[in-house]
């Protein structure tokens, strides 16, 4: 698996995509996609991934955006993600999947 793929997996389960629907789309193992998944605070329910994920990083110390591990200061703010770049790419996908919430109530697209 390359850290692209990591990089997919991650965007596509924080939009509640089912394990099934991105091995298939990226053209990976089932239970390596669910692997990682569990290991990674991206398991359970499509619709609460994104929550799960935001405390399970929170709480292992890890970027939101791409899983690294951060070094935390001492003191004052905890960080939460590793660089600017990553803050923003979050930002943005945070923002493209609460747009997509709005305008997709009614369907039903969880396949986990
Ligand atoms: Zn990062």
């Amino acid at each position: 698996m390359t850290e692209v793929q990591k990089e997919m997996i991650r965007a596509m389960r924080m939009q509640g995509i089912g394990y099934r629907a991105i091995a298939k789309s990226l053209n990976l193992k089932l239970n390596r996609v669910e692997l990682f998944c569990k290991t990674n605070g991206l398991g359970g329910d499509g619709r609460f991934v994104r929550l799960n994920h935001e405390v399970w990083c929170e709480h292992n110390d890890r970027c939101r955006m791409c899983g690294k591990k951060l070094e935390q200061p001492r003191r004052g703010r905890k960080k939460k993600y590793c660089s600017g770049k990553c803050r923003t790419t979050y930002c943005r996908m945070k923002k493209a999947v609460e747009r997509a919430d709005e305008t997709e109530e009614s369907e039903h697209g969880a396949d986990t």
